[in-house]
């Protein structure tokens, strides 16, 4: 099969690209830390790729949800190079896997460990729990937290950093869980949680992600102003639909231009500043060449 790409990830990538950006925009460049890539039509990444460098925007960090979605972001991975970043995992908003099917999935990303920068997205099912508990189901708690287990094991003995979905009262189990095995490299994204929760993971040391929510979301701009500087990123969690001045937008990575902004506000600091700071927060967390 030959590839329709007008653009070749080669060209994408030439340094040139960027040293030209750089003399218009003398700003950090940025990076999404979390993005559902595959979860865009096809079309949509090619035009989305091509138009990283317009937007200062280096890089993504895409995770997975499923064993297709795995290999879909491999794809991706493999077409633009330098662009996405992997992360393979198992996302918790869904049913529980097979024995089997874990099974399979822990082989596979065992196999692939050493390109992906970090197995995720893992977590626990807080929204999947509310959902069944409406229908007076009971969630099989259990089950959902042998199965991260499973993966923060992986990732501790490959020292990989973990991409979390852990909101509310299920984040503080999975502190204790992280603790238990000796995970430091951590990100939170997209977190909400009690005020005792937040310190707990400050104190950790875990990372944290804003999305361009914090545009408008009043719980989410106190968590800004609280958290440390040095443990915080930026994400869209596209193709998630935002609201407020995002409303009827399809989201794009350039979005954490936005989440820079309003954080730098918040923080009392430049844009500069803020743009520096989140994405070198980012490049180290995941070990990604600046
Ligand atoms: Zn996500």
């Amino acid at each position: 099969m030959s590839d329709s790409y007008s653009l070749s990830p080669l060209q994408l990538h030439r340094p040139d690209n960027y040293a030209k950006q750089a003399l218009v925009h003398p700003q950090a460049p940025l990076i999404d830390s979390h993005i559902h890539l595959d979860q865009y039509e096809d079309d949509e990444i090619q035009q989305m790729m091509q138009s990283l460098p317009d937007h200062q925007v280096k890089s993504v960090v895409a995770v997975s949800m499923n064993m297709d979605s795995c290999q879909r972001i491999q794809q991706l991975a493999r077409r633009y190079p330098g662009f996405v970043h992997p992360a393979y995992g198992y996302h918790p908003e869904q049913p529980l896997p097979d024995d089997q099917q874990t099974l399979k999935l822990l082989e596979w990303l065992g196999a692939r460990i050493g390109s992906a920068v970090a197995v995720g997205e893992i977590g626990l099912p807080y929204y999947r729990r509310q959902e069944l508990a409406q229908h007076g189901e009971a969630l099989d708690e259990d089950g959902y937290i042998s199965l991260l287990e499973q993966y923060l094991q992986l990732a501790a003995r490959h020292d990989k950093p973990v991409v979390l979905h852990a909101v509310y009262e299920d984040a503080d189990t999975v502190c204790q869980l992280l603790e238990q095995y000796r995970i430091q490299r951590a990100h939170f994204h997209w977190f909400k949680g009690s005020e005792d929760t937040i310190k707990r993971m400050a104190r950790r040391g875990y990372h944290i992600s804003f999305t361009p929510d914090i545009v408008y979301e009043p719980e989410i701009r106190r968590l800004a102003a609280l958290y440390p500087r040095e443990l915080v990123m930026a994400e869209t969690d596209g193709p998630w639909p935002f609201e407020g001045p995002f409303a009827g937008q399809s989201t794009h990575p350039r979005m954490t231009a936005d989440v820079c902004r309003t954080w730098a506000e918040i923080q009392g600091l430049s844009e500069r500043e803020a743009r520096q700071i989140l994405y070198t927060n980012t490049c180290a967390f995941y070990r990604i060449n600046q």
